[in-house]
C-alpha cells in the first residue's frame, strides 16, 4: 500500500491530513525535538525520528521509506535545507518534478524561468553599483526572508551586508541577489497544475506576515526616524485574500504561461502545487518576484478548501488534499511514471 510522506514542518500537518482523507498511510518525518507537537495529531500513522532532516539521504531512512512505498511530498524546508544535489539524489519517488527545485533555489535560473514564461518580472542588478532607487537584497534558496533588506545607494548595501557577514548570516556578496523594489500589494498566487488532465486549477490567494517590515507601519514617522532598523522580511505567518475577480483572468494566464515554460526548460515541466509571489501595482498589473515550484505554506489557511477551490470541488479541497488526490487518480490509471520523478 503506498504511503504519502513528508518533513515535519511548514505544511506536514495539511499534507499529511489530506493524505490521511484520501486513504493513504502518513508518515512524518520528524525531528527529535519536534515529536511531541506532531504526536498531538492522530492522522499521522507513523514517525521516523531524525536528529536532522539530512538523515533522509542515509540508508535507513530510505530503507524504511521504501519498505512503505512511500512517495515524498517535497515542501520549504526541504530545500532550506538540502542542496538541489541532495535533493535529487533521494532515492525515494517525490511528487512532482524534484529538477524544477533547483531552478527555484538559484536566483538566476529562476529568474531564466520567468522571463521565459514572459511574466513581468522586477529589474535585477548586477552589482550594487547600479542601485538607483530603492532595491532589495535577497539571500538565494527559500530563506523565508531572513536577512534580506532594502537599501538605497551602494554605500548603504555594503554598511548592510557587512552587518550579515558580521553575523555570520551571509558569507559575502554572493550570497544576495539585488533587485529593484517592485511597489504595490503583495498577493501570493496558489495553483495547481495536473499533468494528467493537463488542467490548471487556481486554488487561492495569500499575503504573508513578515517580520519586521510588516510591523513598522506601527511605529510612527517620526520615532522611525530616530532608531537605526534594518528592516527584515521573515515569514511569521500569512493571511488570505481575495482578488477583484477581473483580474483572474491573467491569473490563469500567467499560470498556464509558466506551466508552458516550465515544459520547455525544465522536463516534465511543472507537476502539483506551486506559487506566482509578487505585487500588483495601481494599475492592477502584476509583477512577479518569485515562484515556489511546490506547495506553499500559505495553503494552510485552507484546509478546508478556498473560495476558488470551491468553484472547482464540490467538497473541502486543500492542496495537501489534492495532491493526494492526484496520486490516487494516477495510481488508479497506472500512470504514476507522470507526476513522481
Ligand atoms: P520563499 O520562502 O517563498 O522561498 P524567498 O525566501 O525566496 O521566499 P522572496 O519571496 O523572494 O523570498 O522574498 C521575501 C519577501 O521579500 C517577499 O515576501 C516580499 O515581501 C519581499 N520582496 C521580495 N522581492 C521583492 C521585490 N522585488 N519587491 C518588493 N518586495 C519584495
Amino acid at each position: 500500500m503506498t504511503s504519502v510522506a513528508t518533513l515535519g514542518s511548514h505544511c506536514s500537518l495539511q499534507v499529511l491530513k489530506g493524505a490521511k482523507d484520501e486513504g493513504f498511510k502518513t508518515i512524518l518525518i520528524c525531528e527529535k525535538k519536534r515529536e511531541s507537537l506532531y504526536r498531538r495529531f492522530s492522522f499521522i500513522d507513523e514517525f521516523i525520528l531524525v536528529d536532522s532532516f539530512k538523515e533522509i539521504l542515509g540508508l535507513k531512512c530510505a530503507k524504511r521509506l521504501e519498505e512503505q512505498d512511500a512517495i515524498i511530498i517535497p515542501h520549504g524546508t526541504l530545500i532550506a535545507q538540502m542542496s538541489s544535489q541532495e535533493i535529487e539524489s533521494i532515492k525515494i519517488p517525490i511528487f512532482g518534478n524534484k529538477r524544477i527545485l533547483k531552478w527555484e533555489s538559484d536566483r538566476n535560473m529562476k529568474e531564466k524561468l520567468m522571463l521565459e514564461a514572459k511574466l513581468n518580472i522586477p529589474k535585477s542588478l548586477l552589482s550594487p553599483k547600479e542601485i538607483k532607487g530603492l532595491a532589495i537584497a535577497k539571500r538565494h534558496g527559500a530563506a523565508g526572508g531572513k536577512g534580506y533588506f532594502l537599501t538605497t545607494s551602494e554605500k548603504d548595501y555594503k554598511r548592510k551586508r557587512d552587518k550579515l557577514i558580521q553575523q555570520g548570516t551571509i558569507k559575502g556578496d554572493s550570497d544576495l541577489y539585488l533587485q529593484e523594489y517592485a511597489f504595490g500589494v503583495s498577493a501570493y498566487l496558489q495553483y495547481f497544475y495536473s499533468p494528467l488532465k493537463d488542467t490548471l486549477e487556481f486554488f487561492g490567494v495569500d499575503r504573508r506576515y513578515e517580520s519586521d517590515i510588516d510591523g513598522l507601519g506601527r511605529i510612527p514617522a517620526s520615532q522611525q526616524i530616530d532608531i537605526d532598523i534594518t528592516p527584515s522580511f521573515n515569514v511569521i505567518g500569512n493571511s488570505p485574500l481575495v482578488l477583484r475577480e477581473s483580474l483572474l483572468e491573467e491569473v490563469y494566464s500567467m499560470g498556464e504561461k509558466f506551466v508552458e515554460a516550465s515544459k520547455k526548460l525544465v522536463t516534465p515541466g511543472m507537476t502539483g502545487p506551486f506559487c506566482l509571489e509578487g505585487v500588483y501595482d495601481d494599475n492592477g498589473r502584476f509583477t512577479a518576484f518569485e515562484f515556489s515550484a511546490r506547495i506553499v505554506a500559505g495553503t494552510n489557511l485552507y484546509v478546508e478548501g478556498s473560495p476558488y477551490s470551491a468553484f472547482i470541488y464540490d467538497e473541502p479541497m486543500s492542496m495537501g488534499k489534492r495532491i493526494a488526490r492526484e496520486i490516487k487518480n494516477a495510481e488508479k490509471d497506472n500512470q504514476l511514471v507522470n507526476i513522481l520523478t
